[in-house]
């Protein structure tokens, strides 16, 4: 699928990307570093310990930061995994790239195409009959998680079938994590109760 590349968009800034193993000497115990953004050198890396949907959310968190954020010269990141993973961050500008990366690796416009394709429907609204149709017999447990919760988000983000139709998961298709398509899906009106 034809979505936005993070390394693409680095380059085009002019900052070089390097992989590799980072030191996590000046971060806090227990915590392994994910990357770092070194901008008078035009230098982002990225720690090739990583997942690669980690990795590419990193990348497109940085590139967030580049384009925001202009007096951020030097700043490291813990790994990070997608949107509010493990917790919404309290820093701003950490939010702010966060939303950035969410938007740029899933564009509302290719989510919209996409989403259609799947469902065979413009969005989706939380009813008895779709969570069945996506569960089965376990959907109580979907009409009777609390609100507001991303459940059913959550459901639909890593649907692979709906409707006798096969097809692939939207967070697999995006390459972000479940959490991450299911604030996307959210955030777009696609899914909504
Ligand atoms: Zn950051």
């Amino acid at each position: 699928m034809d979505v936005c590349d993070p390394w693409v968009a680095a380059k085009y800034l002019d900052f070089e990307v390097q992989e590799g193993w980072l030191s996590s000497n000046a971060t806090r115990q227990g915590f392994q570093l994910g990357g770092f953004i070194n901008r008078p050198a035009k230098l982002i890396a990225i720690s090739s310990e990583q997942k690669p949907r980690t990795k590419l959310f990193t990348l497109a968190h940085e590139v967030g930061h580049l384009l925001m954020h202009p007096g951020l010269h030097h700043h490291r990141e813990l790994p990070m995994h997608g949107l509010t993973e493990p917790h919404e961050p309290t820093d701003q500008r950490e939010r702010q790239a966060n939303h950035f990366a969410g938007c740029f690796l899933v564009p509302e416009k290719q989510l919209r195409l996409a989403f259609t394709a799947s469902f065979g429907v413009k969005d989706l609204k939380l009813t008895d009959t779709i969570a069945c149709e996506l569960l089965g017999a376990s959907y109580t447990s979907l009409m009777n998680s609390p609100y507001p919760s991303l459940a059913f988000e959550r459901v639909v983000a890593q649907a692979q079938r709906f409707n006798g139709h096969q097809f692939s998961a939207l967070n697999d298709l995006f390459q972000v994590s479940p959490t991450t398509m299911a604030i996307r899906l959210h955030q777009t009106g696609l899914v909504y109760r």
